[in-house]
């Protein structure tokens, strides 16, 4: 099969789409990524002691509770992130559709826009601008988020806890995938992608998949975010599907059908319709709902 070429341009894990003179940011950071930047700032933060601010004054008094104190944990959940300090407080972070993260150098360069967060460390800077939270929570809250998540594929969630929930809902499989308390940190990219892979259609119920067709849905899944965490973006394409390895993939090249115009199985022009207030991507050719 080939790979799709991608209608939009994509940088990173941001896609934007040109409407007239008008840039829009259509996606947010999946599961892959949270998990991607908790190993990466672990490593570079962990048993330090980080000055922590807010030059854009949003997150200050919360930042006051933290700065100067040793970092001992990052760990993500689904979509969150969490920054545990010594004195059992934590900095909570969801980026929503616009967070995102900046390295700087020593000393500080100037913040870029409005930045929510700057942590400085012995080796550099790290700005956050556009996070949907960052805030201070204490232990029982962080517990209380992690408590309403569903199993997350790369913390060792189960199949079979996810199928527990979703083998008795009349909502749509595109629906469930995205409800992070039935499984935590798949997106609208993973979703459309492992539907794709499995060859199941966005609309079927829950309760009429085959265990089967889940497994499959499951392993797609757990497949593309194991891929997602090490290469630090969404791939859903096989090293055997392209002509280079999948780090060289330009963004045009590591998806199936995700803003893809044919699908490269069939040749069928691909399919979008909107499932929980979100458009999907799907070809009615290989996931016909018949
Ligand atoms: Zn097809």
């Amino acid at each position: 099969m080939r790979p799709c070429q991608a209608q939009w341009l994509v940088l990173g894990d941001r896609q934007f789409r040109f409407r007239g003179s008008k840039v829009e940011a259509v996606l947010m950071p999946e599961g892959h990524k949270t998990h991607y930047l908790a190993r990466q700032h672990a490593d570079l933060l962990i048993g330090k002691a980080i000055a922590v601010s807010s030059p854009q004054g949003r997150f200050a008094d919360d930042a006051k509770r933290v700065d100067g104190k040793t970092l001992v944990d990052v760990h993500a959940a689904g979509k969150h992130l969490f920054y545990d300090f010594e004195s059992e407080e934590t900095v909570h972070i969801h980026l929503g559709r616009y967070g995102t993260f900046r390295f700087g150098t020593l000393p500080p360069p100037p913040p870029r826009g409005q930045v929510r967060m700057r942590m400085v460390f012995d080796e550099g800077t790290i700005d956050l601008n556009g996070p949907s939270r960052c805030r201070v929570i204490g232990p029982e809250e962080v517990r209380t988020i992690i408590r309403g998540l569903g199993p997350d594929p790369l913390a060792g969630g189960k199949r079979q806890d996810v199928w527990a929930t979703i083998r008795e809902s009349g909502k749509p499989i595109a629906t469930l995938l995205l409800d992070q308390s039935i499984i935590a940190g798949v997106g609208n990219i993973f979703r459309a992608e492992a539907l794709f892979e499995a060859k199941v259609h966005p609309a079927v119920p829950g309760n009429q998949l085959d265990p089967r067709q889940f497994t499959r849905i499951w392993k797609a899944l757990l497949r593309m975010m194991k891929v997602g965490l090490k290469h630090g973006r969404i791939i859903s394409v096989t090293r055997s599907e392209v002509d280079r390895p999948l780090s060289k993939l330009n963004d045009r090249q590591r998806f199936r059908v995700y803003a893809c115009d044919h699908c490269g199985v069939c040749g069928s022009a691909i399919a979008t319709t909107s499932i929980a207030s979100r458009k999907i991507y799907f070809c009615p050719h290989c996931q016909s709902q018949g």
